[in-house]
């Protein structure tokens, strides 16, 4: 699991599930923070990659890709590379399991983007989220429900593949 954000004092719980929902879902939360080695990545790419993607053997993805902006890492997890990304969305329409939002990679404006370790941006980016996509949580982890950790106070819902 990912490193604990200091100074962070809300938990939320992003909903993957009630995400796909939605054509696009411009507010995204970022880590502005360089000890943390995914720094400018989405919080929605993480979830994605971590609990929505079925780290398929063979991953299609990775294959398809133009710009070699996709890897596994040790943990079989993919990642990808923002400064060779174009943004071609060829992974997106490969992937046989739908796991890559439509909008995920889309460029957007820096106005979208919400620092996770500041307490009022945090407050805007659930604010700003589509329904009740992204709200704040108090509880742990929850398997029956679909409630998983991916840091200390992000926890995601999404059906997990189980292999
Ligand atoms: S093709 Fe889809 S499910 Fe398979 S590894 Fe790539 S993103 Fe994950
Ligand atoms: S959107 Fe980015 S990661 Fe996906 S195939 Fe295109 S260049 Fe590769």
């Amino acid at each position: 699991m990912i490193t604990i954000i200091p100074g962070m004092r809300k938990k939320i719980l992003i909903d993957m599930v009630q995400l796909r929902d939605y054509q696009e879902c411009k507010p995204d939360g970022i880590f502005k923070d360089p000890s943390f080695n995914t720094e400018f990545k989405s919080i929605r790419e993480l979830a994605t990659f971590y609990f929505s993607c079925r780290k398929c053997g063979d991953a299609p993805c990775i294959s398809v890709c133009p710009a070699d902006a996709l890897e596994k890492n040790e943990n079989e997890m993919i990642t990808r590379a923002l400064n060779l990304c174009i943004r071609c969305k060829s992974c997106i329409m490969v992937c046989p399991f739908g796991t890559l939002m439509p909008d995920l990679f889309e460029k957007k404006s820096g106005d979208n983007y919400f620092d996770l370790n500041d307490e009022d941006e945090l407050n805007r980016f659930v604010e700003a989220s589509p329904g009740e996509t992204i709200i704040f949580y108090e509880g742990d982890e929850d398997h029956e429900k679909h409630i998983y950790k991916l840091t200390e106070r992000i926890m995601v819902r999404d059906y997990v593949w189980d292999q």
